[in-house]
């Protein structure tokens, strides 16, 4: 089973987003800030990020910038609420696969996870 790890200060969005990934197989967990994204990481393996930009403490291109500097592997996609294409742009040169807009469609979602973990 494929692990995806969700990483967004909104903690109804990772709840909902856990179990809809649960729901069509992945082992999904969350955390919700990028120091805990860090730990868990350092931690345990995921093969995926689900990544918000936006966060306390450390924010996304935190997380990005630490996972390089850790040598920390996984797939990223960015979950953007700012229909900002300039920081989603910023954050594929900083190492994420792909991004999708917030409100995001589960569909859409689950299309673009199903081909980052196909990448090689
Ligand atoms: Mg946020």
């Amino acid at each position: 089973m494929e692990s995806i790890l969700i990483v967004d200060d909104d903690i109804n969005l990772c709840t909902i987003l856990k179990e809809e990934l649960g729901a069509v197989g992945y082992d999904a967990e969350f955390v919700t800030d990028g120091n805990q994204a860090i730990k868990y990481l350092s931690e345990k393996k995921a093969d995926l990020i689900l990544l918000d930009l936006k966060m306390p403490n450390k924010d996304g291109f935190g997380v990005l910038k630490e996972m390089q500097e850790k040598r920390i592997r996984a797939k990223v996609i960015v979950l953007t609420a700012y229909a900002d294409v300039k920081s989603a742009i910023d954050s594929t040169k900083m190492g994420a696969n792909d991004f999708i807009s917030k409100p995001y469609d589960f569909d859409e979602l689950l299309i673009t996870i199903r081909r980052v973990l196909q990448e090689e």
